[in-house]
């Protein structure tokens, strides 16, 4: 019989999660990773998406021990270009976005998820990482005491932690057991994502054509690759998605209207319909909800695996604080600091990405003109520009170590408790 009783339990291995445990163990927790062992989203077969990380998010993934692995897969994106394709009456000016003007060599980097998962998956395995990963084809029940969570596992293996980490995606179970409400709303659309070979360089520069049906966006993959993005109603996403390789191909060059060349092979192709969800609290009841269990964003502007990074690294901030003064890392007041730690943050990437969105798919004359002065205003203002770049990539404000440049030694020396004091096990 292995071990059964631990410090924290996290549910959920997507990308979210396993940064979640990675980062309480580096916390000085000791942690249980429950998850089935690379099960894509429902639906979707392999999952072929790529996240373009920002600068923390990759300073996270250093800290983590999985950046080196993940690296190769990944392609730095040095500028960002916004083209005008809603064919509207005002045309906004076409923007570029360069890291340079912010003094970083890039934003971030696009990240395929099968990929980082394996990494992330790969570092857990590692000597001294402190989590213990448990397959399993799912947890199956949260029950919350006054002391602890049990977990019952669907194969009837039953596991106690003082905090569960509900990283178990957007139909958590942990957070129904926690008794979080959420508000959850759909968009009448629905994005394509396929990764494609081009004749012509990208030059690490992102391009999103807006269109009346959302966004067209490819991000750079290594070589002369990229990842596409492709937002429609869900109607001619469908179609898109069913449509043979040599069809696909010739509709995304005429989309891209040459920007990168003749296209050459089309990967696998999934579906997303969008859709948008807030828990009402981000911790509560010996609960903290990480990733797409907290929140789902739609697919626009890059937000959601860098909020659930963001979550990971709080959420190790404020349990390293409660385990290094000796409080329950469970506790109210643990998870009162990590859900008031996230609120504005989350709120206001998921406000932003839903107005930038419903302005392109308006029909009405005064949001294009409202969005075309936003352009320009962007363009033309330099101090303007630069805010918003750094406002895009992380919020202001004081940052979790583990988001921090040797992050892992901060935590480690900011918090690092005794090894055996408020250890479950
Ligand atoms: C088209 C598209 C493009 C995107 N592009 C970007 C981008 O460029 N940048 C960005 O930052 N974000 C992006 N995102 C968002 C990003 O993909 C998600 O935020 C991220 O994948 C969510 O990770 P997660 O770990 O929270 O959830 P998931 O990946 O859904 O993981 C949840 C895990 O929990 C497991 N699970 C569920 N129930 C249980 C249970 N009962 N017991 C145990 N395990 C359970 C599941 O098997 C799953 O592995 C994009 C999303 C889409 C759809």
């Amino acid at each position: 019989m292995g071990k059964t009783r631990f410090t924290v339990a996290v549910v959920g291995g997507g990308p979210a999660g396993l940064a979640t445990a990675l980062g309480l163990g580096k916390a000085g927790a000791d942690v249980l990773l429950a998850a089935p062992p690379h099960r894509p989203p429902a639906g979707n077969g392999p999952d072929i998406r790529t996240a373009a990380l920002f600068a923390g998010s990759i300073e996270l993934l250093k800290n983590l021990g999985a950046w080196d692995l993940v690296a190769p897969h990944s392609a730095p994106i040095r500028a960002i270009r916004i083209i005008d394709d809603t064919g509207a009456l005002l045309r906004a000016p076409e923007v570029l976005f360069s890291a340079a003007e912010v003094g970083r060599d890039a934003f971030g980097w696009n990240v395929p998820n099968g990929a980082l998962v394996s990494a992330l998956l790969a570092a857990a395995a590692a000597p001294g990482s402190q989590v213990t990963v448990q397959d399993t084809a799912g947890i199956a029940e949260v029950a919350i005491g006054p002391e602890a969570a049990t977990l019952t596992s669907r194969e009837g293996a039953t596991f106690e932690a003082r905090l569960v980490a509900g990283a178990d995606g957007r139909n958590s179970i942990c957070r129904r057991a926690a008794g979080i409400p959420t508000r959850t709303w759909r968009y009448a659309q629905a994005a394509v994502v396929a990764m494609f070979s081009h004749a012509r360089p990208h030059h690490d520069v992102s391009t999103e054509f807006h269109r009346p049906a959302g966004p067209f966006t490819t991000v750079p993959l290594p070589s002369l690759r990229s990842s596409l993005v492709w937002v429609e109603q869900p109607d001619e996403a469908q179609r898109l998605a069913a449509l043979d390789d040599t069809a696909f191909r010739r509709a995304i060059e005429e989309r891209l209207q040459g920007l990168l060349g003749s296209v050459g092979e089309v990967g696998a192709r999934a579906m997303f319909p969008l859709s948008g969800l807030t828990a009402d609290a981000f911790g509560r009841n010996r609960v903290a909800l990480v990733g797409e269990a907290g929140h789902v964003i739609p697919p626009i502007g890059a937000q959601g695996l860098n909020l659930g990074l963001r979550d990971a690294a709080t959420l190790a901030d404020c349990v390293a604080a409660a385990l290094a003064d000796g409080r329950d890392p469970g506790g109210a007041d643990t998870l009162e600091a990590y859900s008031a730690g996230r609120r504005s943050d989350v709120t206001s990437r998921i406000a932003t990405v839903d107005v930038l969105n419903r302005s392109l798919i308006s029909g009405l004359l005064p949001i294009h003109l409202a969005r075309g002065l936003g352009v320009v205003a962007l363009k033309t203002i330099g101090p303007l520009r630069r805010f918003a770049i750094r406002e895009g990539m992380q919020p202001s404000g004081a940052l979790p170590a583990l988001l921090l440049p040797d992050g892992a030694r901060l935590i480690a020396e900011r918090f690092r408790h005794p090894a055996s004091r408020d250890s479950a096990a």
